[in-house]
C-alpha cells in the first residue's frame, strides 16, 4: 500500500489532528472524515514559498464542504468552481473572493448567476461564448469571460489527461483567438486564458515542460489576438503520492523552472498575472476517513476486517474512481498499540458488492471488532465523489480540525 503522509508521524496509537482515533470516533461516531487544516496550511505555505507572485486558486470540487471552502478560501487568491451549486457555496462562504467558473455544459441560469456575481466564466466552447454574451445582454451586465484552451499537448504522467486530443474541455487552440475576437467585439471584458492540461501528475519534469509549453501557447495566442491577457490560468495537475512506489513532486524545482520561464516571457505577456489552480495538492493529504471494524471474518484461509464504512463514502480508495488497476491507499489500524504483531488482511466495507474493498491483502497490526481503521488521502475526491446514496447508509460526519481561532486539536462539527 501507499505511504502514510509524513504529517501524521509514526506514533501508535495514531494521532489525527491532535486527538486519538478513539476520541474522534467517540465524539462523532463512525464512519467519519477528519480534515486537519494545519496540513493544508503547510501545503499552501510551501506553494507560496516556491511560487512568489503567482496567484493560487483552490479548485473546490476536490473538497466542496462549505467549512473547507471557507477555510481554504482564506488562504488562497481565488476559487475555481465547476457548477452553479459550487458557485453558490463559494459566494456563501467567501463573498468577495475572485471566482472562476469552468466546466462544460453550463446552463443559462448558471451563466447568469456567474455574471451577476462578477465571476470569470472560463468558456468551454464557441456556443457557450454566444450564450454568455446573450446572458450579459439580458442582465445589462458586462460579462467577464476567459477562454479555456484545449492545448495541443497533454500533461505527462497525468492520471486524467485533459489536452492533446479531441475534448469536451476548452476550445481548440486554433479556434481560440477567433472566440476572443468575437467576445471583445461584443464588448465583453476579456479576462485571459485558462489552459489546463491534466491532473494528478507526479512527473516533475512533465509538469515543468507543460508549464513552459502553456506559457508559450498563451503568448502565441495573445499575439494572434493582439492584446495582453490580464490573467493566464496555467492549470495545475500537481499530484500526490497515493500508492506504493509513488514519489511526491519536487515543488522547489517546479517553482524555480516556472520563475525562469516567466522571467523570460514574451512581450504579449509582459503585464499578465499568472495563476495556478489546485485541488488535491492542497487538501488531499489533510483528510482521514475513520471507520470501525464490525466483524473479523475468515474465509478459505483469508482474513477480512468488515468495517462500518466503505466505497459509498470513499469510492476512490476502493479503486473505482478513475483508476484502472486496484492499488491500495495507505491505511492503518489507528487504535493499534506500538509493537502489535501484524498479519495480512483485507479491509472490506459494509456494502453488498465485491467492489467494496478499501484495502486488498495488506499487512496490518492484528485488529478486531471495535478497532478503528484509518484510510488516508481522504481530503480530496472523498465523500462528494462517492455514491453515498447507494445502499441507504447514513451520511458520515465531516470534521474540520484546527480552524483559525480554535485551540489546537479542538474540533468543529459541520
Ligand atoms: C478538477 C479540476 C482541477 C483540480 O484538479 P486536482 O487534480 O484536484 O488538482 C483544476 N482545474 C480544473 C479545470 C479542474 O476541472
Amino acid at each position: 500500500m501507499g505511504a502514510i503522509p509524513d504529517d501524521f508521524g509514526s506514533a501508535q496509537p495514531l494521532p489525527i489532528a491532535g486527538r486519538s482515533a478513539e476520541e474522534w470516533a467517540m465524539t462523532h461516531d463512525t464512519p467519519l472524515f477528519v480534515y486537519d487544516l494545519d496540513i493544508v496550511r503547510a501545503r499552501i505555505t510551501a506553494l507560496r514559498a516556491v511560487l512568489p507572485g503567482i496567484d493560487l486558486h483552490y479548485a473546490i470540487k476536490a473538497n466542496p464542504l462549505p467549512a473547507m471552502v471557507a477555510a481554504v478560501g482564506s488562504m488562497v487568491d481565488g476559487l475555481d468552481v465547476a457548477s452553479g451549486g459550487e458557485l453558490a457555496v463559494a459566494l456563501d462562504m467567501k463573498p468577495g473572493q475572485a471566482i472562476s467558473f469552468a466546466g462544460p455544459g453550463k446552463k443559462d441560469w448558471e451563466l447568469e448567476a456567474a455574471i451577476r456575481a462578477g465571476a470569470t466564466i472560463n468558456l468551454e466552447s464557441p456556443g457557450e461564448c454566444v450564450r454568455a454574451l446573450a446572458a450579459g445582454e439580458r442582465l445589462g451586465i458586462t460579462p467577464r469571460l476567459a477562454v479555456r484552451v484545449n492545448p495541443d499537448f497533454e500533461l505527462r504522467g497525468s492520471g486524467m489527461k485533459m489536452g492533446g486530443r479531441a475534448s469536451p474541455f476548452g476550445i481548440d487552440a486554433a479556434e481560440a483567438p477567433g472566440v476572443v475576437a468575437m467576445l471583445r467585439a461584443a464588448g465583453a471584458d476579456w479576462r485571459g486564458w485558462h489552459i489546463f492540461a491534466g491532473s494528478q501528475s507526479l512527473d516533475t519534469a512533465g509538469i515543468i515542460e507543460t508549464q513552459a509549453a502553456t506559457v508559450a501557447l498563451a503568448a502565441q495566442l495573445s499575439a494572434t489576438v493582439g492584446a495582453t491577457p490580464p490573467l493566464v490560468n496555467l492549470g495545475g495537475g500537481f499530484g500526490i503520492p497515493y500508492f506504493s512506489g509513488d514519489r511526491g513532486i519536487d515543488l522547489p524545482a517546479i517553482g524555480g523552472a516556472l520563475a525562469s520561464v516567466l522571467g523570460e516571457r514574451p512581450e504579449p505577456l509582459a503585464n499578465t498575472r499568472f495563476a495556478i489552480e489546485l485541488g488535491r495538492y492542497m487538501v488531499g493529504e489533510c483528510g482521514v476517513y475513520l471507520t470501525r471494524v464490525i466483524e473479523r471474518k475468515e474465509s478459505r484461509g483469508e482474513t477480512f476486517l468488515v468495517v462500518d464504512g466503505g466505497m459509498h463514502h470513499q469510492l476512490a480508495a476502493s479503486g473505482n474512481f478513475g483508476t484502472v488497476i486496484k492499488r491500495n491507499y495507505p491505511v492503518a489500524v489507528a487504535t493499534a498499540r506500538a509493537g502489535a504483531p501484524s498479519e495480512t488482511v483485507s479491509v472490506v466495507g459494509c456494502l453488498c458488492t465485491p467492489l467494496d474493498r478499501l484495502a486488498d491483502r495488506v499487512t496490518l497490526p492484528i485488529a478486531g471488532p471495535g478497532d478503528v481503521i484509518a484510510v488516508f488521502m481522504a481530503g480530496a475526491y472523498g465523500l462528494s465523489a462517492s455514491p453515498h446514496g447507494f445502499l441507504g447508509h447514513p451520511v458520515p460526519a465531516e470534521v474540520v480540525a484546527n480552524q483559525p481561532g480554535q485551540t489546537p486539536s479542538a474540533s468543529f462539527l459541520t
